[in-house]
């Protein structure tokens, strides 16, 4: 219902003749920038300056007038002033009363101040309507058409009426306005332009962490082991054979790694037999980044793809094979052919190729614009069942990979296992504990706990 009427107003046409004045204070870079789209779009806007004199910067078709007269002209009067200045709002105070005042600041800090500038502001001026809006449009943003970045605009205050009004602004100006509730987000709001990537952190600094200790490991046993002990020079392996190790590797890990948390949940819950009892810190926030850390782990795969494509024009590939077939020709002998490892071979290769599709298929449902399309069971499906099987066909192309190396002395140089070997722990161990928990006697409990039902309802709070 509402998202149908939300629609029909973005809809309707609005005619400029029919556009309520805008008034904005400041006359700076945001406030020039903001005025110069309303009037594009059809708003009257009138300035509120400390100076009248208007100037080149300033759209020829607003007026300027001083912040009394320019506040009387207008039912909306956007701040576009930073909040130390703020203290000059409060002899305007009867003027503005019953006045809608957008608060569009920013600050330099998170929680830089103990309430937010809108919250302020609604202090400062308590006979006016504050709505927070605007802050996270830069004034870059407005002068360049808003196409190449965002078009959300976080609107939130406690009048409904006042932010139905600045939603229409922010609709007219071709902007996306997100209700964000009451006056009590707009802390939240101010903190959005300060974060930077506040959800791929952990995945990114986890994926250079493994990245550097695989690197370190396969420098270890495939260039200084054969250094040491048969004088050979491996080192150009560090251009291409050792990323592509360490590329598999970390993507593996990390896709396991997504599915790792939701085993655990399961094992909470299924401890303390209820739903409503909140998950440890570390794993909610683990949780939150599953689709990140996924990310992550289709660009690593993706690479290994990549430097896979490229093995057949490497020099030092041409080279093996020719010697080989050379050493072949000079001791007349040539191998026989060997159908287990033409199987294991091909079923290598057609587990990575499955295995890099769902993936693949993975990171496209994970995408807002195909999310949005698809319902909750269809996202679930995806995710869960399709994610499970991926992480069983890139175990499996690991697995087959190592074949019949993984019980050959030969693979454990310094005591030191392959790298790959090491890459299945995690990914087993999920696989497992996943398969464990598929028997009846566990799955019925857990569907249960998970409907709402409590066996132990000392854990909820
Ligand atoms: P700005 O270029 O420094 O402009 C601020 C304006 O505030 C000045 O031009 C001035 O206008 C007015 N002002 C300065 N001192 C004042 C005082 N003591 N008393 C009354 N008015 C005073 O800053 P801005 O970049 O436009 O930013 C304005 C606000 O928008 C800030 O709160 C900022 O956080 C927010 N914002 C900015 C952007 C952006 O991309 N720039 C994006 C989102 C939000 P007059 O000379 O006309 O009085």
């Amino acid at each position: 219902m509402n998202k149908n009427s939300s629609n029909i107003m973005a809809l309707a046409p609005n005619t400029p003749n029919k556009r309520a004045t805008v008034c904005i204070f400041g006359t700076g870079d945001f406030g020039r920038a903001l005025g110069h789209k309303m009037i594009q779009s059809g708003y009257p806007v009138v300035f509120g300056s400390r100076s009248t004199q208007t100037s080149s910067l300033i759209p020829k078709e607003a007026e300027v007038l001083s912040h009394a007269e320019a506040a009387q002209k207008a039912a909306i009067i956007i701040i576009a002033i930073q909040r130390q200045h703020y203290d000059f709002l409060t002899p305007l105070a009867e003027i503005l009363h019953g006045k809608v005042l957008v608060d569009v600041s920013n600050n330099l800090k998170t929680n830089q101040y103990p309430e937010s500038n809108a919250e302020y502001l609604a202090q400062l001026v308590p006979g006016a309507k504050v709505v927070k809006a605007f802050n996270t449009v830069s004034a870059w943003a407005l002068q360049s058409g808003t196409l190449d970045a965002s078009r959300q605009v976080f609107v939130c205050g406690d009048d409904t009426e006042a932010k139905q009004m600045v939603m229409d602004i922010v609709r007219a100006l071709g902007l996306t306005p997100l209700d964000q509730g009451s006056l009590l987000a707009a802390q939240e709001i101010e903190n959005y332009p300060l974060q930077l990537f506040p959800m791929w952190k952990f995945p990114i600094f986890l994926s250079l962490g493994l990245t550097a200790f695989f690197f370190f490991y396969c420098l270890i046993r495939d260039i200084i082991y054969p250094f040491v002990y048969e004088k050979k020079d491996f080192s150009f392996f560090i251009a291409i054979s050792i990323p592509n190790r360490i590329c598999p590797i970390v993507a593996l890990i990390l896709l396991a790694l997504v599915y790792l948390p939701g085993v655990l949940a399961a094992i909470i819950q299924l401890y303390r037999g209820t739903k409503y009892s909140r998950f440890p810190d570390w794993l909610d926030k683990w949780m939150l980044c599953r689709k990140q850390l996924g990310l992550v782990a289709l660009a690593f795969a993706f690479l290994h793809v990549l430097y896979t494509l490229v093995m057949p024009i490497r020099y030092y590939v041409r080279w093996r094979i020719q010697s080989r077939i050379l050493s072949q020709a000079l001791q007349n002998k040539t191998d026989p052919f060997d159908n287990t490892n033409g199987w294991l071979s091909d079923s290598y290769l057609a587990l990575g190729i499955l295995g890099f599709f769902l993936f693949f298929l993975l990171g496209i449902t994970s995408l807002p614009s195909v999310s949005n399309s698809v319902n909750w069971r269809e996202f679930r499906f995806v995710q869960s069942k399709l994610g499970y099987l991926t992480l069983i066909l890139c175990t499996a192309h690991t697995l087959v990979y190592g074949g019949k190396r993984f019980l050959s002395p030969s693979s454990y140089r310094w005591y030191l296992p392959n790298a790959y070997m090491l890459s299945l722990i995690v990914p087993c161990i999920v696989l497992v504990v996943k398969f464990v928990l598929i028997f009846p006697c566990l799955d019925k409990p857990l569907t249960r706990i998970r409907q709402g039902w409590e066996r132990n309802p000392q854990y909820s709070e």
